[in-house]
């Protein structure tokens, strides 16, 4: 059976140094800035949207950007923004992955940003995060963490993302921070079709959010593209799901046929989506919980003056996803 990484051999580790670590990204109208201290993960999620920009060694070479910490330092110190940009860790890679047990790149790099009073948003799917407990809870108001999850099927997620902890480890870790008040979302996504999406795997979901007092559940839809649809061809045959069945089902919903071109980067019809996505939003308010993420409050960032005209606004992840 074939898989999408090298099931017999351990990840990687390769350490090197960067360049640059802060990147800047815009949508819509907002700015914030990117920051990945790893590349590749050994989460080995099939649906990963990060490969794409990576090597198709993306799950089994960890490269460990070690000196992260200083050039972030570096580029901070040198921030010439009107605004001081929110930080996104990570965009293209999980910053909890086990290589930081080894490397501890990411707790650097949070001290950092905690020094210079730049508030971050961290999206993870990992327990290791429980190390930094303390840490975050210190920044409470400043941060947030985003958890993702996909399934609360064990057999599913053994074989979507095979490298991630039991979907109850990280909800035991999230009743940890929301009981130091930290910030705390789920993002279900990506919700994907025939695999994720029955009612009765995202009602599960939605009761552990609201049992640990998750506040703010939203979720996302798959989308396609031809290294993602090879990955989860792979998926549906480990799964022992009808592979014509779940082929067409896709080529209907997703309007394509194969091969699916390169630069395909497709989103699910959009009624089917949006009937679905409703759907979650009501039954996320049923449970008393709020559909999006939880608000940053503007004046609670007391700015640095060593930034440089800075205009005091800050943006939320709201901002973002609204754009
Ligand atoms: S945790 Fe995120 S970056 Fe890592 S493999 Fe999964 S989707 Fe990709």
């Amino acid at each position: 059976m074939n898989f999408w990484y090298n099931k017999n051999a351990p990840p990687v580790f390769i350490a090197k140094r960067s360049k640059t670590i802060l990147h800047p990204f815009t949508i819509g109208k907002y700015h914030g800035h990117t920051l990945n201290v790893y590349q590749g993960c050994q989460h080995r999620c099939g649906y990963c949207y990060a490969t794409y920009e990576w090597s198709p060694e993306f799950y089994n070479k960890i490269y460990a950007k070690n000196n992260a910490p200083e050039i972030l330092e570096n580029e901070i110190r040198n921030w010439r923004s009107g605004d001081i940009l929110p930080v996104m860790v990570s965009s293209a890679t999980d910053a909890y992955q086990p290589a930081e047990m080894k490397f501890e790149l990411t707790r650097k790099c949070v001290k950092i940003l905690q020094k210079y009073d730049v508030p971050y948003y961290i999206f993870t799917k990992s327990t290791l995060i429980a190390r930094d407990l303390d840490l975050h809870a210190d920044y409470r108001d400043k941060c947030f963490i985003v958890w993702s999850i996909t399934t609360a099927d064990e057999k599913i997620r053994r074989i979507l993302e095979p490298g991630t902890p039991p979907t109850a480890s990280m909800f035991k870790v999230m009743e940890k921070f929301i009981s130091k008040r930290i910030q705390c979302a789920v993002n279900i996504d990506p919700i994907i079709p025939l695999v994720t999406d029955s009612n009765e795997n995202i009602d599960t979901i939605i009761s552990l959010c609201k049992v640990a007092g998750i506040k703010n559940v939203f979720g996302a839809f798959l989308r396609l593209r031809y290294d993602i649809w090879d990955r989860l061809k792979m998926v549906f045959a480990l799964l022992n799901m009808n592979l014509d069945f779940s082929i067409n089902h896709y080529k209907k919903i997703y309007g394509f046929s194969e091969p699916l071109r390169h630069d395909n980067n497709l989103s699910m019809e959009r009624s089917l989506e949006s009937t679905f996505l409703n759907n979650i939003a009501s039954k996320v308010l049923e449970n008393g919980m709020i559909n999006g993420f939880p608000e940053l409050k503007e004046n609670k960032f007391p700015y640095n003056t060593k930034f440089k005209n800075c205009d005091k606004r800050q943006l939320t992840l709201n901002n973002y996803l609204d754009s």
